[in-house]
């Protein structure tokens, strides 16, 4: 039985990639300090034999060693993660991508752990090309605008995992992943699909920020999730970097639209000037989108869920939610 250690287990993608490795048999430790993620989000695992959750911090450098003992793969997700967060707390959000991604991997190291680091699209920065492939280069804003302190201290840890590599011979994947959505993100931290969704249910303007004609992509975390593990089994996908997400993208205002009517919502469409959503100067990019060439070469991996039935999956779980 394969052993897997999930930093940031209680999380969004965590909650699914621990819920996907039990499923797939294998035995798995989730850390998670419930900081953005919850409780609620694994409690149906703990009935299994397989799995053990853990409700503490990757800064804990003890704990983290004790959890890497014996483990096969080390999939770091923990992160102080969204846009309003890293605005909101700057120097927990610096402190826990920099130095806790040291603490996780120096821990993988010792214990001759594969470790999987979940990286961003945000790394590529302003720049402006249409689709990002992985060895572009990155264009980052200045440092007096905090959103840029994310894709900085993810694109360190990169460079880290690269590093780990290379020094020390550890086996890492970097994954880059675009907008993942699915059940179980929350809306709180400023990630769009479940704030569009909860505000049209709850029949509240639909608040887009900028003119929302900057486009994105939307993957579907179980889609995500099976690309992950087809380059966990793949020996070629050592040492390097992937993106991962769909090609398929959607303007903000089509989404807001998409998310009206798929809701039969009476939500009106509010547009927000970036000023007033997020800090004085705060800097948007117009494209977004993952060029999945090499994912694609590497393990045949192709996303297959539509943004609608994406959008359906979401909307159904706020449904439930709220009953
Ligand atoms: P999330 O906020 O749901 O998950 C992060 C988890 O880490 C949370 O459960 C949080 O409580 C936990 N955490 C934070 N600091 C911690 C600490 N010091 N110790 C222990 N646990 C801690 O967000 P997510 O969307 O599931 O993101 C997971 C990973 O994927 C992150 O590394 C994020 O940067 C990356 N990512 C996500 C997206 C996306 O669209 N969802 C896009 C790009 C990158």
């Amino acid at each position: 039985m394969k052993k897997a250690l999930v930093t940031g287990g209680a999380g969004f993608i965590g909650s699914h990639l621990c819920e996907h490795l039990v499923r797939s048999g294998w035995q798995v430790c989730a850390i998670d300090n419930l900081s953005t993620g919850r409780y609620e989000n694994i409690e149906h695992l703990e009935s299994k034999k397989q799995f053990r959750f853990v409700k503490g911090d990757i800064m804990d450098e003890k704990l983290v060693d004790r959890c890497a003992k014996g483990i096969d793969v080390v999939f770091h997700l923990a992160a102080a993660v969204g846009v309003r967060y890293i605005i909101d707390h700057p120097l927990e959000s610096m402190i826990t991508n920099v130095h806790g991604t040291e603490i996780v991997i120096r821990a993988a190291a010792k214990n001759k752990t594969m470790f999987v680091l979940a990286s961003t699209s945000e790394v590529y920065g302003k720049n402006e090309k249409v689709f990002f492939s992985e060895d572009d280069d990155r264009i980052e804003g200045s440092t007096t605008i905090s959103r840029w302190s994310y894709a900085c201290t993810k694109a360190l840890d990169e460079f880290m995992t690269l590093a780990y590599h290379r020094e020390k011979k550890l086996k890492t994947i970097i994954f880059r992943f675009f907008n993942t959505c699915g059940p179980r993100q929350t809306g709180r931290y400023g990630m769009v699909i479940p704030r569009f969704v909860t505000q049209a249910l709850e029949g509240k303007p639909i608040t887009v920020y900028g003119d929302g004609r900057q486009r994105r992509c939307f993957a579907y975390v179980g889609d995500v999730i099976d690309g992950m593990m087809r380059l966990v089994a793949c020996k070629d996908a050592v040492g390097k970097i992937f993106n991962i997400g769909t090609e398929e993208d959607s303007s903000i205002i089509e989404l807001a639209k998409r998310v009206k009517a798929l809701t039969k919502s009476s939500s009106t469409i509010k547009l927000i000037p970036y000023e007033d959503a997020f800090d004085k100067g705060f800097e948007d990019m117009r494209y977004r989108r993952p060029d999945l060439t090499r994912i694609f070469t590497t393990v045949g991996y192709e996303p297959k869920t539509s943004l609608d039935e994406l959008l359906k999956k979401v909307i159904d779980y706020y449904r439930n939610e709220s009953k």
